[in-house]
């Protein structure tokens, strides 16, 4: 028992999330039943003023008319307390929730008086049954405040009954089994709907953490499967990925594809070690991710950038601003005194499908391959075909 009470035991922030959740889904209830019993008071009062002719000479008269006109008052002042805390900010969840089940109380003691007075002359307990069952069943009443309120009107029905000048054939025996057994039941009910709220929204809560966790592993798997994992560029998978879509777009622009290679590469690792050289990768794919296009590590250490262009200087500035930033990073190059540089070659077209998109990369590879042999750390471009 004391586990499965500590299983719908929450923080104190998901207790508020509960509490703002169970406000809403109460909140309704409660205005159903306010609406309802105010105006059913309002009926009553009326007919017993009509009734006894605005007289009220009798006592029994005088007593429902104070038995309404509370539980009017008690309508009215809870109506009046919720309307000013729904219209608050927000964060009266844990006051509505409280005046949901002051009223809740009230009307269920209201129930037993009048229940207890009505069997002078009748053995009716419906207006207990119904206020009960509706009480338990909707409202969300913590045990510590339902079971010694269920206990103090059933504790009410027997003392009274017992009180009352009733007919000796009057089923005494049954009322008392009749009222204890229905506290019981609503009792229980109350209880039920307290545990079973508090646990629907722990499970949510854990599915929703774990859709969260599912998310984020999907956004991560996304991620590796279309990024390098070293540098964080676009890897190939993204490339076909990417042109694809460029050819469905069906675009005539100019487009320039650049491919880039760090000149003597092999030295600088054989120079300063592999980690060194991963990191000379990072630093120089940190500079490429700041220029326009979009940029792919194509393989060790070749890169690949491709730009959608209005006219070709800006192809050629993009290549020389390249080679120029690189060294400007002052990587020491495995050459004394000299820094790290690259070289890079493109190619400018159209780009409508795959076989020209091979044409432009073909293109640039022997425009780099140029470079490379002529010098390297510049740029060249391919002759056009
Ligand atoms: P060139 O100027 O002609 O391009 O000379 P290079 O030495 O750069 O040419 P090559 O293609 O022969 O060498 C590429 C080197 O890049 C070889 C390999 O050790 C290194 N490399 C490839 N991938 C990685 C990587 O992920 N990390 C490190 N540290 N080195 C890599
Ligand atoms: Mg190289
Ligand atoms: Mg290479």
């Amino acid at each position: 028992m004391m586990e499965k009470l500590k299983e719908l035991a929450m923080n104190p922030a998901h207790e508020i999330l509960f509490r703002e959740k169970t406000a809403k889904t109460t909140g309704k209830y409660f205005w159903a039943a306010n609406i309802f019993v105010l105006l059913f008071q309002i009926y009553n009062i009326l007919y017993t003023l009509f009734y006894t002719d605005f007289q009220l000479k009798s006592q029994a008269s005088r007593v429902y008319m104070v038995l309404y006109g509370a539980m009017l008052l008690i309508c009215i002042l809870t109506a009046v307390c919720g309307w000013i805390l729904t219209a608050g900010r927000k964060g009266k969840s844990a006051k509505l929730l409280h005046l949901y089940t002051a009223f809740g109380c009230l009307l269920l003691i209201w129930s037993a008086c009048i229940t207890l007075y009505d069997q002078r002359v009748s053995s009716n307990i419906s207006v207990y049954m119904t206020t009960a069952v509706y009480i338990a069943g909707l409202l969300y009443i913590r045990p510590r405040i339902s079971v010694p309120v269920f206990i103090f009107c059933e504790a009410i029905l027997l003392a009274g009954i017992l009180q009352l000048d009733l007919a000796p054939s009057r089923d005494i025996y049954g009322f008392c089994v009749n009222s204890v057994g229905l506290t019981l039941v609503a009792l229980f009910i109350s209880l039920y709907r307290w545990a079973s709220l508090r646990k629907d929204f722990l499970n949510h809560l854990e599915m929703e953490e774990k859709n969260e966790m599912i998310t984020r592993q999907s956004e991560r798997l996304n991620y590796l499967a279309n990024h390098d994992p070293l540098t964080g560029l676009w890897n190939r998978n993204y490339l076909s990925e990417w042109t694809d879509r460029f050819f469905s777009e069906n675009s005539r622009r100019q487009i320039a594809v650049f491919v880039i290679d760090i000149d003597h590469f092999k030295e600088y690792n054989d120079t300063f070690g592999h980690v060194e050289g991963d990191e000379c990768l990072k630093k120089v794919a940190g500079v490429l991710q700041e220029l326009e296009g979009i940029h792919f590590r194509y393989g060790g250490e070749e890169f690949l950038c491709l730009l959608e262009i209005t006219d070709e200087t800006q192809a050629k500035h993009l290549a020389d601003r390249l080679c120029s930033q690189i060294e400007q990073q002052k990587i020491p190059s495995s050459k004394p005194g000299r820094y790290l540089t690259v070289s890079a070659g493109y190619a400018v077209g159209t780009m409508k499908n795959d076989l020209e998109f091979r044409r432009l990369l073909h293109g640039a590879d022997d425009a780099l391959y140029w470079a490379k042999n002529n010098g390297r750390n510049q740029t060249a471009r391919c002759a056009p075909r």
